[in-house]
């Protein structure tokens, strides 16, 4: 859809003319989104690698900008879609681009309240980096170290090793600045009542769970452009230094933290021993790890990655395998929970991984991958280009215990006719403060149009057999208004609610729907 003059005039008039643009060639830079040929292939627009273009893309600078684009929008029928640091840019031709770049303040540290206010376009190293100084942390989600906090904190996901210590990010949601799809700015907490960021739920409204629910609302209800996390001590040193060359830095790990790898006879015997490492409070990162993803994650090349595979040391020693760092404040903090650490495996029959256990780099990698998500996404998506969630669970220790097997199983009919590559086991996992979660992540290639047909039919089944099954919700069941009237009847009815609040909050469907729900009819 071409802007109309005088809608290209409004929204410029906002922004100023070096920062809208309708160009082609700038356009197609934000027709990308992560997996384009899966949801190309779905037949709502676009073709392969590209989805449409949008109409236009804006660069505001602040909130009131934000306000006064969406009021244009609402004013001109438009449709709005912003983003922050854009992993899943989302284009779409009928809408308008908001590019948050701009806005990437750390506007607080607040070192003695524990609270980080921060701007869409910071990034997690960014805000490590900075809290790490006065010996805080925020949680790192596990998309990666250039992804948004902010948008992991009110619009999508939350997911990270570091989840056992710091939480899922739904959780971590203190004061938030809003802009509602009508331009109105509503803040949420203890802001909304003119006290300061302090405190998500109040003196203020608090509507956590209407913004972003577990899984959020991926820019469906408006536009996030301050928001208030929590921080966490750190226990290492105020700078974090790599050397040598990326994507496998080399590094020191800090002296108050140690890394452990450790196997187990069988599945069983690996989820006593989370349920046990969960239970004593002991992890600073946790990572159940399957075998394959520990060659991807700490290689550099799918060579490498197949030689560490091939050597037969990880079959050896990381069979049911878990990975966990541990920090303390002082020696004896973190000898005790070490000495916690012996204690289960001792009881649940874990092994420590004596040969991975002598490897500093290793070590180094896990606390780099777990702590700053640094190298995760493209360590784990390089062996073929593309991966997704099949079996999704984030659910209790045993609902993730009976499907352990199944979830392999049923990925492996798929693997068997060369649909997505076979990972050797079953799923990624970590655990947080809303529950265990548990990934199987199949490898497909999405230039061939087999892997892809291949797994939209895996995603299809997979989460079919988890209903059957009652283990949990597919990662996409309850994400995008496109998949709403299929699963929401077997989500106790929450694609209902979802179409009762798009309606309240947004009349006139300024603010684009896919990513939530269309309003109700
Ligand atoms: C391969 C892969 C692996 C992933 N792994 C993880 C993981 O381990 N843990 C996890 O938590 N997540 C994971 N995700 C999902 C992840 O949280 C997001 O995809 C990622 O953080 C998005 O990147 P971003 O921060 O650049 O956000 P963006 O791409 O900027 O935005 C993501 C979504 O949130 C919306 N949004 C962002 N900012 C705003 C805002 N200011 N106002 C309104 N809406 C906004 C956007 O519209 C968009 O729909 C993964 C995604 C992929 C594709």
């Amino acid at each position: 859809m071409a802007l109309s003059r005088d809608a290209y005039v409004a929204l410029r008039d906002v922004v100023g003319h070096e920062f809208i643009s309708d160009d082609p060639v700038i356009l197609d830079s934000y027709s990308f989104y992560f997996l384009s040929e899966l949801i190309t292939a779905l037949g709502h627009g676009g073709e392969k690698k590209f989805i449409p273009r949008p109409a236009a893309v804006l660069l505001p600078e602040n909130t009131v900008q934000v306000q006064e684009i969406v009021r244009v929008c609402n004013r001109k029928g438009l449709r709005f879609h912003a983003f922050s640091t854009g992993v899943v840019c989302e284009g779409g031709e009928d809408r308008i681009q908001i590019d948050l770049r701009r806005m990437n303040r750390i506007v607080d540290i607040d070192a003695k309240n524990k609270i980080a206010v921060i701007e869409p376009y910071v990034s997690n190293a960014r805000l490590f980096h900075a809290a790490i100084k006065k010996g805080l942390r925020a949680h790192v989600h596990a998309a990666g170290a250039n992804t948004s906090p902010l948008a992991s904190a009110t619009s999508v996901g939350g997911e990270g090793p570091d989840n056992p210590s710091a939480g899922y990010s739904s959780r971590n949601v203190l004061g938030v600045e809003w802009v509602l799809p009508t331009g109105e700015l509503l803040q949420l907490g203890a802001l909304g009542a003119g006290a300061g960021w302090f405190c998500g739920d109040g003196p203020g409204p608090s509507l956590r769970g209407m913004m972003r629910g577990v899984f959020g609302a991926f820019g469906g209800l408006g536009v996030f452009t301050r928001v208030a996390v929590k921080l966490y001590p750190w226990h290492g040193p105020a700078v974090f230094k790599g050397h040598g060359l990326p994507p496998t830095y080399d590094g020191e790990l800090p002296a108050n933290m140690r890394c452990f790898f450790a196997g187990f006879p069988t599945s069983d015997q690996m989820y006593d021993a989370v349920n046990a490492v969960w239970e004593e409070g002991i992890a600073h990162t946790f990572n159940r790890m399957p075998r394959s993803f520990l060659c991807y994650a700490m290689s550099d090349s799918n060579e490498a990655a197949w030689e560490l595979w091939q050597s037969g040391l990880l079959d050896r020693e990381l069979t049911n395998g878990i990975s966990l760092i541990l920090a303390g404040h002082s020696p004896a903090e973190l000898d005790y929970k070490e000495k916690v650490l012996h204690e289960i495996l001792r009881r649940t029959g874990g092994r420590l991984a004596e040969t991975l256990q002598q490897e500093p780099r290793l070590a180094l990698g896990v606390l780099r991958t777990s702590i700053l998500s640094d190298h995760v996404f493209r360590g784990v998506s390089r062996p073929s280009g593309g991966i997704l969630e099949g079996y999704y669970l984030n659910e209790s220790v045993d609902v993730s215990r009976l499907s352990h097997d199944a979830s392999y199983a049923h990925t492996k009919t798929y693997t068997d006719q060369g649909i997505c590559i076979d990972n050797g086991e079953t799923n990624w996992g970590t655990f947080s403060d809303i529950a265990y979660l548990s990934e199987q992540i199949p490898h497909f290639d999405p230039r061939d149009e087999k892997s892809v047909q291949g797994m939209l039919d895996l995603l299809a089944t997979s989460y079919q057999k988890q209903f059957e099954t009652r283990s949990g919700a597919g990662l996409f069941a309850n994400i995008g208004a496109l998949m709403n009237d299929t699963f929401g009847p077997m989500l106790s009815n929450v694609h209902v609610w979802k179409k009762k609040i798009k309606k309240a909050f947004d009349p006139n469907t300024a603010c684009d729907p896919m990513g939530y729900a269309f309003p109700e009819d």
